[in-house]
């Protein structure tokens, strides 16, 4: 079988079994703020065993993109070490929402395997939750009973709380859970000792490949456990691992999933897998055609390699992919984003998002590659250099603060140091590495040091009520209050229980405005608030008036008032930039998609995906566009509460990586143009922008490029300076007719001016050659001349000295010159006579700088030196006359 038609099995076979067939999550985890990736099958369901929704269906299957690369499950280290862990793999997964439990989960899982796959009864071992006294829970009797009617209780482990009992958290759904094992090693292996005792002792042929979870109780805070009301299973298989075992291979690597990437690899390298005396070379191929699935599969999932948080932990996979590949297999130059289109080719069925970004994983892959090729050859040094010293001195431990310094400078993930340290018998000291990433934090947090007070709570609320898209002011009431100390000064953070005040969000600012507090009669308070936050789901209204404690406190009805004038022109910005995307959609091609957005009350910038310079005539077009847009005054079609996927059906624009719910807000203009998922503020028709008016285009990272542009009031104020530059440029030039004609010839005649006064120059310089040669004392076994000339640079101190050598044999020459008001001095001596004497230019003119306080130096038979006191030259051209 290949591996299309096991996993093709797999979700017939559930099918077959009333399941519903569900995607894929994205790899990279958007809700959860637990998770940076999706690292099982059950993520993307977690809510429906908390209770807290309802699955589509009580019967689901699917294969889900894990990554198992941070947090609980990291398996990072192992990739490529053994031949069963991946960072990126799929599992195959069936799932129970308080439907069937251990019988059917059970049966069919052995149905699928032996009958289906065919997989040889005799090699499959099963574990059971043997029971755990301190938490009170039983030894699983069902399972064993249902297990030992199908396979013998000679095929059974017992398995303790760590391998066979199974919590999503500290708190929450738990039970034990039943594991397969297959023991792939050859007869002859097998004869010798029995598989089951090498279940659970890491051996790479005997193997868990399926884990089926039986959801059953619920553990609370304080640790008790009680039975669940309703119960549920969750399995999870190892794809490639399943594909091992079907294929009769002793490594994943070995099966079709991975030998399109590794075929390549050779290709490019040269080398042949499995057949090379350096095992590195092997850790290489399996490490390189590993990672390249999951940078891959991230990118296309919307997580870009960055600096921070989850585009860390990608870029760091990549560099250490791109690590192996130039230590072991040769590659100086970049190669691994050439395997993206293996991948994209292999996966276009089942994962067809990587093939529809295939070029724009490509580019991105490319240029972290080059950048990172270029830090690690100088890394390389470092660390090489940093390891002789450390030798030389019979110490074998790389200290932290150099590790620290690796990877703060050079990019270098501590795990890529501590692999190369380990390969020339060196280790590193974790501990003090640990202690300098610490003191950088502690840096890094006291710089955004901020100390706040506990919220002093006023009234009980079930949540903000969001009133701007219809109110500028709202009568609202404190629901509580607290004061924090930033590096700026002390801020008051405040929320009300309803606010036409908008929170950042979605790239637009917030709004800013007044609380007018206190009543008419009692005396009123206006408060400026400066900023509008979202802090999870609170909307926090930032003050820095002083003193408000007492205020907030005793207000009673507020009034929440927003400057509506801001307001008005950020919605232009908003709108506009609805109005751009799709025009750039128009003009550049639908690949055009959102990467970043920002947006106020001043300008509109935007991030998105694009390989090549915007050209300006494109530029034009899409402005040209946008303006018909706005000329057309198109009224806003706002839909709230719309289900998502009738908004995506209908054809709704929406971003990767930003969190949507169930229901959503449709922000429409025209629906063939412009028909957005969007939560942020916009005009109520396009013709109050005015007008849009792009000022600068550029590149932000590899294939993501980023514009700013400008509109209505702002826009006319951009052209208005230029105007007033062009006009002042006019009167500059006496108003000509034609000011690029004029300002044409003013640079020629510029042009012709400097060639004049070289010309100049030059007819100076050869009349002062005669005066010299002229003055000239000539001795009997030299020529000397000492003068203070006047020239133009330094450089016709040489010039002179040069050409008067060409003309005059023998020649010692010294000058001083004043240039633009700082002495200069020369001192020539012809080569025949430094190398007879042993005179040295250099020392003189070092000498004779002395009386210009200055300094200089140069060859034997010519120096120069500058200075700061040009009083000082006549001495110094006394003292060189009495040299000679
Ligand atoms: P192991 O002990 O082998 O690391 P696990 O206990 O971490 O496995 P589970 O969390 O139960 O595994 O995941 C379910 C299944 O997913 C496993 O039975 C295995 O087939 C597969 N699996 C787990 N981790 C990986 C990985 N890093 N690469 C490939 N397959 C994996
Ligand atoms: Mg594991």
């Amino acid at each position: 079988m290949t591996s299309h038609q096991i996993r093709q099995a797999f979700l017939d076979f559930f099918r077959s079994k009333e399941h519903l067939i569900v995607p894929s999550a994205p790899l990279v985890a958007k809700n959860d703020p637990t998770l940076m990736f999706n690292n099982s099958g059950m993520a993307q369901f977690k809510d429906f065993f908390l209770g807290n929704g309802t699955p589509p269906s009580r019967r689901i299957a699917d294969t889900q993109k894990c990554l198992r690369v941070s947090g609980k499950h990291n398996d990072l280290e192992d990739v490529g070490f053994d031949t069963y862990h991946h960072t990126m793999f799929e599992m195959l997964g069936n799932w129970s929402f308080g439907d069937y439990f251990k019988k059917e989960a059970i049966a069919w899982a052995w149905e699928l395997l032996t009958g289906v796959y065919q997989l040889p009864k005799d090699r499959l071992y099963v574990s059971v939750f043997e029971g755990n006294e301190a938490d009170g829970v039983p030894f699983d009797q069902e399972a064993w009973d249902l297990w030992k009617g199908i396979v013998g209780e000679e095929r059974i482990i017992l398995g303790n709380k760590k391998d066979n009992f199974w919590e999503m958290g500290d708190t929450g759904p738990c039970g034990p859970c039943s594991e397969i094992h297959i023991d792939l090693r050859s007869p002859a292996e097998v004869a010798e000792v029995s598989g089951k005792s090498l279940v659970n002792n890491d051996h790479p042929q005997v193997v868990e490949i399926w884990n089926l979870v039986f959801m059953q109780f619920e553990r609370k805070a304080d640790g008790s456990l009680i039975p669940l009301p309703s119960t549920h299973v969750d399995t999870g298989m190892g794809f490639e691992r399943l594909c091992m075992a079907i294929q009769q291979k002793t490594s994943n690597y070995d099966t079709d999933v991975f030998q399109n990437t590794i075929q390549v690899l050779e290709t490019l390298s040269g080398k042949k897998y499995g057949q090379n005396d350096e095992p590195f070379a092997d850790i290489a191929m399996r490490v390189i055609s590993d990672h390249i699935r999951a940078v891959s599969f991230a990118i296309t999932d919307g997580q870009l390699p960055s600096n921070v948080k989850a585009g860390y932990v990608i870029r760091r996979i990549l560099r250490r992919a791109v690590r192996y590949g130039y230590s072991y297999l040769g590659f100086q130059e970049p190669f691994f984003h050439k395997l993206v289109s293996v991948l994209a080719e292999q996966f276009k069925d089942v994962f067809t998002e990587l093939k529809d970004q295939e070029e724009f994983v490509t580019r991105v892959i490319l240029e972290e590659e080059k950048s990172f090729l270029r830090t690690l050859e100088s890394g390389l040094k470092r660390l090489d250099s940093i390891m002789s010293g450390l030798k030389e001195k019979g110490i074998n431990t790389i200290p932290g603060n150099e590790v620290f310094e690796l990877s703060d400078t050079f990019g270098f993930p501590v795990d890529l140091t501590a692999l190369i340290a380990r390969e020339k018998s060196f280790q590193i000291d974790e501990t003090g590495y640990q202690d300098a990433l610490a003191e950088q934090k502690k840096r890094s947090r006291q710089d955004a040091a901020k100390e706040a007070t506990d919220w002093i709570e006023l009234r009980e609320s079930d949540g903000v009520e969001f009133l701007g898209y219809d109110f500028e002011e709202t009568h609202s009431h404190i629901v509580k209050y607290r004061k924090v100390k930033t590096k700026t000064g002390e801020e008051y953070h405040i929320v009300l229980d309803r606010t036409p005040f908008y929170a950042e969000m979605g790239g637009q600012v917030g709004d800013t405005g007044t609380l007018i507090l206190g009543s008419k009669e009692e005396g009123e308070r206006t408060i400026a608030i400066v900023d509008t936050k979202k802090e999870n789901d609170l909307f926090v209204h930032v003050s820095r008036d002083k003193n408000l404690d007492e205020a907030l406190s005793g207000a009673g009805i507020v009034t929440a008032k927003i400057d509506t004038g801001r307001r008005n022109k950020i919605k232009s910005n908003h709108t506009a930039t609805h109005l751009m995307l799709s025009s750039m959609r128009e003009v550049l091609g639908t690949h055009v998609s959102q990467k970043g957005s920002f947006l106020n009350d001043e300008v509109l910038r935007f991030d998105f995906a694009h390989f090549s310079k915007v050209t300006d005539e494109e530029l034009r077009k899409i402005e040209d566009r946008v303006n018909e847009k706005i000329r057309e005054n198109i009224a806003l079609d706002e839909r709230r509460n719309v289900p998502i996927q009738q908004a995506l059906d209908a054809g709704a624009t929406a971003t990767f990586g930003e969190k949507y719910g169930d229901f959503v807000r449709l922000i429409i203009f025209d629906p063939k143009f412009s028909f957005e998922l969007c939560g942020g503020t916009h005009v109520p028709s396009t013709g109050e922008i005015g007008v849009f008016k792009f000022i600068s285009e550029g590149s932000v990272s590899a294939g993501v490029r980023r514009v700013e542009a400008v509109t209505g009031e702002k826009a006319l104020e951009l052209m208005r300076q230029q105007e007033e530059t062009l006009n002042t440029i006019k009167d500059l030039l006496k108003g000509p007719s034609d000011l690029v004609k004029a300002v044409e010839s003013l640079i020629e005649e510029r042009s012709a001016l400097q060639k004049k006064i070289a010309a100049l120059e030059n007819e100076k310089i050869q009349a002062l050659k005669l005066a010299l040669v002229t003055n000239m004392e000539s001795h009997s076994t030299f020529n000397l001349i000492v003068q203070k000339v006047d020239v133009p640079s330094a450089d016709s101190l040489k010039q002179l000295s040069y050409e008067l050598r060409d003309q005059v044999e023998n020649l010692i020459a010294v000058f001083g010159a004043e240039i633009g008001g700082k002495p200069q001095l020369s001192v020539f001596i012809a080569e025949n006579i430094v190398q007879e004497t042993g005179l040295n230019a250099g020392k003189i003119v070092k000498d004779l700088a002395k009386d210009i306080r200055g300094g200089g130096g140069g060859q034997p038979f010519f120096a120069t030196a500058g200075g700061s006191d040009a009083s000082g030259l006549d001495a110094a051209l006394d003292k060189a006359k009495g040299l000679f």
